[in-house]
């Protein structure tokens, strides 16, 4: 966090005082400055954002971190994206309302609920039991349970079971584009991941149009790795 926000953080940190501020009015200018500002347009991304209670996804003592321009600890490691990651990522699918989505790494649910407020259905997938239980507890919280299903799985092998997906998220760095998330993607199909070394990643979106499959760069990125049999290798 630049030296500047910091410091306007701490000034308008009333939640030490036991007083909370005022998420509505700081959700407002992350849409305007962090959002709008660097060239966001769709609207329904930008009215997701507005609407869902970012404060409500972070752990209870991070709270009043939920508008800062940067990633969030959720714990086990793991962090919420930057809020603009976060619309980059949503604006890239061009969900109009009709699409089956897979989002990979649900996280906090943050991510999935941006989702499930424009798509008709959201199946979000998180490979650590704790953080699947959290998303789903924060989503139920929000009342944005209706059309999101939260499954504990290994997301680098997709979800076969609701296969195909007009459009796939995945939010935590691959090596490449795991084949069986392009197996899963329906024609025509969006799919928008981070894609690279553990370090440096390029987000890349992938389309598959008649039976066609082109990927360009959409900025360059650092997310957490994925894991699992087509992510990562970790030793536990
Ligand atoms: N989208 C989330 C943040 C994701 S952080 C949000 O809005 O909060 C990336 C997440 O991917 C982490 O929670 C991590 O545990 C999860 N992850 C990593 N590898 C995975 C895999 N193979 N399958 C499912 N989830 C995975």
């Amino acid at each position: 966090m630049a030296f500047l926000e910091w410091t306007s953080f701490i000034a308008n940190n009333s939640s030490e005082r036991g007083v909370e501020p005022d998420y509505a009015a700081q959700r407002k200018e992350m849409v305007d400055r962090q959002l709008k500002a660097r060239g966001i347009r769709d609207p329904r991304v930008l009215a997701a954002m507005l609407e869902i209670p970012r404060e409500e996804f972070l752990p209870p003592h991070l709270r009043h971190m939920a508008y800062i321009d940067d990633p969030v600890p959720i714990g086990f490691g793991q962090t919420i994206s930057q809020p603009y990651i976060t619309a980059l990522m949503v604006e890239c699918l061009e969900l109009t309302g009709e699409e089956i989505v897979l989002d990979v790494g649900a996280g906090s649910g943050y991510h999935a609920a941006v989702l499930g407020a424009i798509a008709r259905w959201v199946y979000s997938i998180e490979i650590i039991p704790e953080l699947a239980e959290q998303a789903r507890k924060n989503l139920a919280r929000v009342g944005r349970e209706a059309n999101i299903t939260v499954i504990c799985g290994d997301g680098s092998a997709g979800y076969p079971e609701r296969a195909p997906y007009d459009a796939i998220s995945v939010a935590a760095a691959a090596p490449e584009v795991p084949p069986k998330l392009l197996d899963q993607l329906n024609d025509p199909g969006r799919l928008v991941i981070p894609v690279g070394s553990l370090w440096d990643q390029e987000l890349r979106l992938v389309t598959k149009r008649e039976g066609k499959i082109e990927s360009r760069l959409v900025t360059y990125c650092r997310f957490v790795p994925l894991r699992g049999g087509n992510g990562w290798a970790f030793p536990d």
